[in-house]
């Protein structure tokens, strides 16, 4: 006997990256930040008070979206503050996605596979526009979307696994041309490690009152364990956003952090640029090595092992992420089209990155 509806029933979970307990094990598998959240933040959790935690929290996070309001040039009417990321794009799929036929998610192949998985729990189906040779948009993507009656477009930006930052003007023509008819969402995850980021898309001027940023203080702000994550929009999407949502979705420990979080974003830009400058290094490392690395805009790379020979392909790349597991270090691998002779990598603080090319010339030598 089974209770459960029938496509939960089909469902394929999501396949979060490894999360070992402990241990002494470099993790560079799920893009987390490698230098620890500021002082202030640790602060603001330790001075939350025993008569904080005994009442219910903000319900919308007011403290924090008149914080992030200011942060981003916007009014506290434009953010929704959630648990995590993740609970946004939930959050999008009930307000604005019919169930059933009629009506569908887009979402670009390869990406974050969380979307589909998303789109698959909320009973409403996917329309996957495949990226081109350099992960990159394809020009038509608005109108395949548009075709099978899209209702929100889901994109990462910088691309995961990629890397690559889409131009803005790409970004503006797709929210252009579905305006009236779908929301785009930009996922900006990644955005804190990127040269610019999609905010002047939002300028009332542009008249695109259906896009939608979607912000994490998981990766930039070193706070994957937290959860707490944040939607910039037009009022109105925020408004319907607010709707749906648990009436207590971020605790007061979490909206006590994110405050200071974001108040004192300088310090975690500081790790930003950290970030970046290894960013660089592993990028012209890994190429000294013969292989291949996609020029990224986010705290990762995707790099092909032994692409300038053209030895490149699965048994090989498998063969170094376990031999790297087998040492200690995780990387993330993907079985699936497109990324099964690749890796990606999380760039990791120096001595991390020390030993993982350190490993990598030792598995070399030893084949
Ligand atoms: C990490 C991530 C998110 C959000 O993660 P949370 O930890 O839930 O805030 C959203 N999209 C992508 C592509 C991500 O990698």
């Amino acid at each position: 006997m089974t209770y459960s509806r029938p496509n939960v029933q089909r469902l394929a979970a999501y396949v979060p990256g490894e999360q070992p307990n402990g241990g002494d094990v470099i993790k560079l598998n799920t893009n987390e930040n490698p230098y620890p959240p500021c002082d202030a933040v640790m602060a603001a959790i330790a001075s939350v008070s025993p008569q904080q935690l005994r009442r219910y929290p903000a319900p919308a996070a007011q403290a924090f979206r008149e914080a992030a309001a200011r942060l981003h040039g916007v009014e506290p009417s434009q953010i929704i503050a959630t648990n995590g990321g993740d609970e946004l794009l939930r959050l999008v799929l009930t307000a604005f996605c019919p169930v059933g036929a009629g009506g569908s998610v887009a979402v670009a192949e390869p990406s974050y596979s969380l979307y589909p998985v998303l789109a698959d729990i909320h009973g409403t189906s996917v329309t996957r526009v495949e990226l081109g040779d350099a992960f990159d948009l394809p020009d038509d993507f608005a109108d395949r979307a548009l075709a099978a009656d899209c209702r929100v477009i889901l994109l990462v930006n910088p691309h995961a696994p990629s890397g690559r930052l889409e131009p803005l003007d790409k970004l503006e023509a797709i929210g252009r041309r579905v305006v009236g008819r779908a929301v785009l969402v930009v996922d900006e995850a990644y955005v804190d490690f990127a040269q610019r980021d999609a905010l002047p898309l939002l300028d009332p001027s542009r008249g695109l009152d259906n896009v939608l940023l979607l912000r994490t203080l998981s990766k930039g702000y070193s706070l994957a364990g937290l959860r707490f994550g944040y939607g910039i929009g037009h009022a109105d999407l925020i408004a319907t956003l607010d709707k749906v949502r648990d009436s207590y979705n971020t605790d007061a420990l979490a909206q006590a952090a994110a405050v200071a979080a974001v108040t004192h974003r300088d310090e975690a830009a500081r790790t930003w640029s950290a970030v970046r400058d290894q960013r660089a290094r592993l990028t012209d490392e890994l190429t000294a090595r013969g292989w291949s690395v996609l020029p990224s805009e986010a705290n990762f790379v995707l790099t092909t092992p032994g692409a300038a020979r053209g030895v490149a392909n699965a048994d090989l790349v498998r063969g170094i992420y376990e031999s790297l597991k087998g040492r200690g270090i995780l990387v993330r691998y993907f079985d699936q089209d497109r990324l099964r002779d690749k890796l990606r990598i999380t760039v990791g603080s120096p001595g991390e990155n020390d030993a993982l090319l350190a490993a990598l010339d030792e598995i070399e030598r030893s084949r």
